[in-house]
């Protein structure tokens, strides 16, 4: 039974939904710079939960938005005068694409825009300035109110007395700290600095605030009720508070079952700033020849609510690791052996790859505990290592285990598998092997440097070879 810690009432709960449809909104990136590595932990997780919701059965839902007008965007715009909006976050969504099936990050069943949401924004705020929650200020803005939204500060647990002395003023600003706790703002009226970004709506003409964007998104794609949302923990405030204050107001009803938020990531024990120059993309990491599922596969060494500290020396081994898995995916794929099938080897190794399933799923249905999964799986996987240098299995039961391991990349998305040799490739590799087993040497290594030279690898094992691509 799978157990999730909900930041909300801050307890381990036991996620029940019913008839298994699952419907969870993440927060997405804000498309005015590429994505760097602490956003993609995020993703990660978010990856991590719909792939094992998915695994356990259940129809997901999944919406990740993209904010495609903020205030960081329009700051940026302004640095691009020559841009315009819509070019200028094509570009980064592209890249965030991209990112993603670097990533191998599960596609959402939808990926909303704000800007493609504007007038139900304004109907939404409409909404709430008729129910007493917003009011309109001189300059056309309207902002939400504090005061009226009695149980604001639930998921963050704001003292009532910050709450008290942040009441009298307003913050129009998208993202602010809780020193600076006040009424917020929904939709911004036009200034001057706006440059082209701005629509003409009922509401005068201006933009949406952040926060809004989201809870629009999430309630106009799922409903009033979403049993997930998802985020970094940099979102608790005052993102998600809002969010909660928003939906709730306009529906009366809760807004999210389950919070979950994934800790920040640290770069070298420090927090990732442009400013520290320790501020890195997946462009980054590909420079320097690190395959992105290394990045993830350090992600899911690390429980999501603890805290990473990214080195390159972790992420070298966490490198090193999935070389070596890809390496053995490539040896059961083309395992080649004279052992006939022993039904009795073949129960041992099932019963095994049972086992380590089961101990996988026991340890994620922990609040998603993907290091103790990760320690089984390497456990498989020496396992794995020790029956084939030994040669002591069939070709049936190498593709046996390799079906067990597909099953597990299905919940972690990270393997590489390569493709099978066959036809006359494969009747050569058996030459190959019957020239060395007649001590015909002078042929067997001939035909191994011709292998060598298509990017093949050969391994002798006892009664016969594998052959895999080089990586
Ligand atoms: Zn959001």
């Amino acid at each position: 039974m799978l157990k999730l810690f909900n930041d909300l009432t801050r307890k381990k709960e036991t996620f029940k939904v019913q008839e298994q449809v699952v419907k969870i909104y993440s927060c997405g990136p804000t498309v005015y710079d590429y994505c760097h590595i602490g956003n993609l932990r995020a993703f990660s997780f978010d990856d991590l939960l719909v792939r094992y919701l998915k695994y356990k059965g259940y129809n997901v839902i999944h919406v990740r938005n993209l904010t495609d007008v903020e205030d960081k965007i329009i700051k940026a715009l302004n640095n691009n005068p020559d841009r315009n909006l819509k070019d200028y976050t094509k570009y980064y969504i592209d890249a965030f694409f991209e990112d993603c099936k670097k990533m191998r990050l599960t596609d959402s069943s939808y990926y909303p825009r704000a800007t493609e949401y504007i007038d139900k924004i304004v109907d939404f705020i409409y909404e709430l300035i008729r129910k007493g929650f917003a009011y309109k200020v001189h300059d056309g803005s309207v902002y939400f109110s504090l005061s009226k939204f009695k149980e604001y500060g639930k998921l963050s647990q704001l003292d009532k007395r910050d709450l008290k002395q942040g009441a009298s003023g307003r913050i129009s600003t998208d993202e602010y700290s809780k020193e600076e706790l006040n009424d917020f703002v929904l939709w911004k009226a036009y200034t001057p600095k706006d440059g082209k970004v701005f629509w003409e709506t009922k509401l005068g003409k201006g933009r949406p605030g952040w926060h809004i964007e989201c809870s629009v998104m999430s309630i106009s794609l799922l409903g009033s009720t979403i049993d997930i949302h998802s985020g970094g923990e940099d979102l608790i405030f005052p993102h998600h508070e809002n969010e909660i204050a928003q939906s709730e107001a306009f529906s009366s009803k809760p807004f999210v079952r389950f919070w979950l938020h994934s800790k920040h990531l640290l770069i070298n024990g420090q927090r990732m700033a442009k400013s520290l120059g320790n501020f890195y993309t997946i462009r980054d990491l590909e420079k320097q020849n690190y395959n992105p599922l290394a990045l993830k596969l350090l992600f899911l060494s690390c429980n999501y609510k603890n805290q990473l500290n990214f080195t390159f020396d972790s992420l070298n081994v966490m490198q090193k690791n999935l070389n070596d898995i890809n390496q053995l995916l490539g040896q059961l794929t083309n395992y080649f052996s004279e052992n006939q099938f022993n039904e009795e080897k073949h129960d041992a190794v099932q019963k095994k790859s049972e086992d380590i399933i089961k101990k996988v799923k026991i340890a994620l249905d922990d609040n998603l505990n993907s290091p103790l999964a990760l320690t089984h799986l390497y456990d498989y996987i020496s396992f794995a290592n020790s029956l084939i240098s030994s040669g002591e299995i069939s070709k049936k039961i190498a593709e046996l285990i390799l079906d067990y391991f597909k099953d597990l990349d299905s919940i972690f998305g990270l393997f590489t598998f390569q493709e099978k040799i066959s036809g006359d490739l494969e009747a050569k590799l058996w030459q190959r092997y019957n020239a060395r087993k007649t001590k015909d040497f002078a042929t067997s290594d001939a035909l191994r440097k011709e292998f060598d030279s298509l990017g093949i690898v050969i391994g002798d094992i006892p009664n016969g070879f594998t052959a895999t691509r080089k990586i």
